[in-house]
């Protein structure tokens, strides 16, 4: 039995273990949210269907109109994920996140107002409420009398969200806030806002508290409508609070906790934005073929030319492999694992880029046509932008990821004594005196494998693909080991390495989703249904074994020193300076 409080597949990954009963079976919705979510997907369906003339005039015009706004709180898009009792759908992460995945396949701009009310905007509430405050407002959110925001970045502070400025200050029984929000999406339309203030003194970093902050409150102001690249139809404004005095009864969670709660609602929200990339995905994809089909050059469909079906192809596979490790990601959230951060990263990170490149795809497929805005393409590409880099930008998850995997080796790493360092030469030799760790290691190092070394759970057919994965496996815990021996805490300052890290965990999880759905459905539906299936596990897991080897080759053979050096130059003199005239 696994203990749910404190195991994470990444983390044992890193230690060349596969925790496989973790991720296998592959998550299933419930019956009871399938069924709910059958009739909010054919509502989705009509309300979206019937304005699809307009999402470009909205795009256009920068806003949703307050007329739309009130048909999605009548369809009941704003009360997902609040419980079944307080009016709510009751969503788990896994439903939640199909049901988002059906309005982005309409338009990004709805589904960013719906997700960033459920998945950061009251979440909080959600996760931390205390049960007068969730009776407070868990209804009006659910039928959208309130709409939700989540307030953290400010001018001065961005990823690095423990240095923001707004203050609370404990007045009697108020807190009094000062400060302000930037780029708060839904702030033009939102009554209820989740609010991150510094409790502690002013230099302590991480002493941050959260406060529901409705919008009565005198001293809340909202700034203008922002003009934006893409998601144009959403909200994005300041919210500013000038002496807003919040009852302590607004306090959400601990005092002083505000940065956990911050990084716990970004954890739990993730399969929204992921979910809402898959959805983005699926438009494109249908999009791109119906465009490859009918467009005629040199006398037949450029959807019979190999550069076309390439594209396409991978766009499934890349579709696939998304749509699986978000599922999988709201399956851990749903099954209660408590150590899922990694995991939630990962997917953030890897549905966020396979949506742009599909986008990108999308729209070389439709050539000409696909830079014109009369299509949809180029108006994906600037809606899709933005994933890449709000509720964490990718760079920073990807320090947080292989950071984060790689502290257990390195606890363990520095628990060894210097007289053990030796033994790694000749493990062998080594057994029996050696930690657990240094075993785990050696193992690894010799190529002899223990049982968690491999997957036993995985159907025959797939023996190949998880080969590619075990492989992998010993590649990174040896790559782990290796760099962190290298630079020991000076890891933090080698990003270059920390990325490459990121990016064979990136994929080596993404891979084990896609055996883990594959497998699945082999078990319930037989191989012939499923030979699909196990063309995109196949797929992934070539492309997946290629992008390690590059990666681990790069960890010791790269011209990283050149690279940097050449940008350390360009920031002296701030510009280009080579010239052919
Ligand atoms: C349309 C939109 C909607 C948004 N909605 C919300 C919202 O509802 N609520 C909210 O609170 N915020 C919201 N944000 C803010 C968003 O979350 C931030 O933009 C994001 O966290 C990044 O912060 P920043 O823009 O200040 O970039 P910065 O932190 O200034 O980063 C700039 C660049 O430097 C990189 N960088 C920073 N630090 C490091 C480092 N240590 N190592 C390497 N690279 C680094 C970043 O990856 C990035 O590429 C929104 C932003 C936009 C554009």
């Amino acid at each position: 039995m696994v203990d749910k409080t404190n195991v994470s597949f990444m983390r044992s990954l890193c230690l060349g273990e596969i925790e496989e009963e973790i991720i296998i079976p592959f998550p299933e919705i419930s019956e009871h949210e399938k069924e709910t979510l059958r009739t909010v997907t054919s509502s989705i369906e009509s309300l979206l269907k019937s304005h699809e003339s307009e999402f470009a005039a909205w795009d256009e015009a920068g806003e949703l109109p307050a007329a739309v706004v009130d048909e999605l709180k009548e369809f009941g898009m704003f009360s997902f994920i609040i419980p079944e009792a307080s009016g709510g759908m009751g969503f788990g992460s896994m439903a939640y996140s199909r049901a988002l995945q059906e309005i982005a396949k309409h338009d990004a701009s709805v589904a960013v107002t719906v997700g960033a009310h459920s998945s950061i905007g009251m979440r909080g509430l959600l996760l931390f409420g205390t049960q007068e405050q969730q009776d407070r407002y868990f209804s009006k959110l659910a039928t959208g009398e309130m709409i939700a925001a989540f307030c953290l970045t400010e001018p001065g502070s961005g990823s690095d969200a423990a240095s923001i400025k707004t203050r609370a200050v404990l007045d009697g029984d108020h807190f009094v806030l000062n400060g302000e929000k930037i780029w708060i999406t839904n702030g033009g339309i939102a009554d209820f806002f989740t609010v991150f203030a510094k409790t502690g003194e002013p230099d302590e970093r991480r002493h941050l508290s959260a406060f529901i902050v409705t919008r009565d409150m005198p001293g809340v102001r909202i700034g203008k409508h922002e003009e934006k690249m893409g998601i144009r139809a959403s909200s994005t404004t300041t919210v500013s609070f000038e002496n807003v005095r919040v009852p302590i009864a607004n306090l959400l969670g601990e005092e002083g906790k505000g940065f956990k709660i911050a990084m716990n609602i970004l954890n739990s929200g993730r399969t929204g934005l992921g979910g809402g990339s898959v959805g983005g995905m699926k438009r494109l994809i249908h999009l791109a073929t119906q465009q490859a089909n009918s467009r005629i050059q040199f006398g037949k469909p450029i959807a019979e030319f190999g550069l076309i079906k390439k594209k396409v192809g991978q766009m499934i596979v890349d579709c696939y492999a998304a749509e699986s490790v978000v599922t999988m990601v709201g399956g851990l959230t749903d099954q209660k694992y408590e150590d899922y951060a990694i995991e939630a990263a990962i997917s953030k990170v890897f549905a966020s880029e396979a949506l742009w490149t599909t986008a990108d795809e999308a729209l070389q497929i439709a050539g000409g046509n696909g830079f014109m805005k009369e299509y949809p393409y180029e108006r994906a590409m600037r809606d899709s932008r933005i994933n890449r880099i709000f509720e964490g930008t990718n760079d920073i998850l990807r320090l947080f990821i292989a950071l984060t995997a790689m502290n257990d080796v390195g606890r363990q790493l520095k628990e060894l004594s210097a007289g053990l360092e030796g033994v790694f030469n000749d493990p062998i030799k080594g057994f029996g005196v050696l930690s657990d760790y240094a075993l785990r290691r050696a193992t690894i190092a010799t190529g002899i494998r223990r049982e968690k070394n491999r997957f036993s759970k995985l159907h025959p057919l797939l023996k190949n693909q998880a080969a590619v994965f075990e492989d992998a496996t010993r590649d990174l815990a040896g790559a782990t080991d290796r760099v962190l021996r290298k630079h020991g805490r000076k890891i933090i300052e080698r990003q270059l390495a920390t990325k490459r890290l990121a990016d064979i965990m990136i994929d080596l999880f993404v891979l084990a989703c896609v055996l883990s759905r594959v497998n699945s459905a082999i078990t319930a539906q037989g191989d012939k249904k499923t030979a699909r299936e196990i063309e995109i596990a196949t797929a992934f897991a070539s492309q997946v074994r290629r992008r390690v080897r590059v990666n681990i080759d790069q960890i010791d053979d790269n011209a990283d020193e050149e690279i940097k050096g050449l940008a350390d130059y360009a920031f002296t003199v701030e510009k280009y300076v080579w010239d052919v005239l």
